[in-house]
């Protein structure tokens, strides 16, 4: 079995805002272990953004985090100073933000911006060293031309060479996780493979583990080994996806792997009824209960806990609580 490399605890991130209190990720706890690609899956709204951006430190106010831990390597990064956290972060963690236009800066040269990353962190490391590495890890990455592109704009780039240059960036550093936020989704199907397919070689060859957050169940099944399925702020399934993908427990989940399409079927897509609660007015009991086809009185009363419906696989549903004694 891996080592746990980063270890979340009872994690709590609120929302202060004047509507009232947002418990955008409400209790999460969460293990990613060395070198494995992990699934953080659910629809928009569900927290798993928001998870990522608790251990990144890069929540904006109103929000904070009020509560549990975030142990990295055998430190608490809820505990440090925002100097020993932006130490490790971009170097020992980094991230791929799901729009890489919005992420680098349109005024700087991609090659700039990606050397300024790798200089922030490797001191010892001349301009022109850094400049060398940088054009290297654009190759590594498959960008084309890569001393060319090196002195070129964010504008002058097609989406999927930017996401290259984002990972290039996130990967300058050698990091030990990285954080993908739905690095594929503002581009096209052929482009996406190709950065998860990338995305994938690197992680094998360097052996980087990979928190993958994404609401497709596919890139889910290509690429990881363990996954959670967030829903209001809360873990409502984990296990490792081949155990989930064979025996899918919660409502929820078995919602979002029937509404994946099916190119041989001739059915009419699976959606789940109704929507995601609004975080300001969750519903009593289960939050899922408003559209869960199985829910029971008991469901509207009371919150499920996780319950382990077999070894490893936990399940937040009183479908899958065992009797006492049993
Ligand atoms: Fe559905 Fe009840 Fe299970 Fe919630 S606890 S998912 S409402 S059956």
């Amino acid at each position: 079995m891996e080592e746990k490399l980063l270890q979340i605890q009872d994690l709590r991130t609120t929302f202060y805002t004047r509507e009232g209190q947002v418990h955008a990720v409400d209790g999460v706890s969460i293990e990613i272990h060395e070198g494995e690609c992990t699934g953080i899956v659910g629809e928009s709204g569900c927290g798993k953004s928001m998870t990522a951006m608790s251990v990144m430190g890069l929540l904006k106010k109103p929000g904070r985090v009020d509560g549990g831990s975030i142990w990295f390597e055998g430190q608490d990064l809820t505990a440090m100073t925002p100097r020993e956290r932006r130490k490790i972060l971009g170097n020992r963690i980094s991230m791929i933000f799901q729009e890489p236009m919005t992420s680098l800066n349109p005024v700087m040269t991609v090659g700039r911006q990606v050397r300024e990353a790798l200089l922030l962190h490797n001191r010892q490391m001349t301009r022109a060293e850094a400049r060398d590495r940088v054009i290297q890890s654009f190759e590594l990455v498959g960008i084309p031309d890569a001393a060319k592109r090196y002195g070129e704009y964010p504008h002058q780039l097609s989406g999927g060479l930017r996401q290259r240059v984002m990972i290039a960036m996130a990967m300058a550093c050698d990091p030990r996780l990285l954080i993908a936020d739905e690095p594929t989704t503002a581009l096209d199907v052929t482009i996406e493979a190709q950065i998860l397919h990338l995305m994938k070689q690197l992680q094998e060859e360097k052996g980087t583990a990979v928190m993958m957050i994404t609401h497709n169940l596919g890139v889910v099944a290509q690429f990881c080994t363990r996954l959670y399925v967030m829903y209001a702020g809360k873990v409502i399934e984990s296990g490792t996806v081949q155990e989930i993908f064979k025996h899918v427990c919660h409502p929820y989940t078995d919602g979002l792997m029937r509404s994946v399409p099916d190119m041989k079927s001739k059915e009419r897509l699976y959606n789940i009824r109704g929507m995601v609660p609004n975080m300001l007015r969750l519903p009593r009991g289960c939050r899922f209960c408003p559209r869960c086809q199985y829910s029971m009185a008991r469901c509207f009363r009371e919150e499920p806990e996780l319950y382990e419906a077999a070894p490893g696989h936990f399940v937040r549903c009183f479908l899958f609580e065992k009797e006492e004694g049993k």
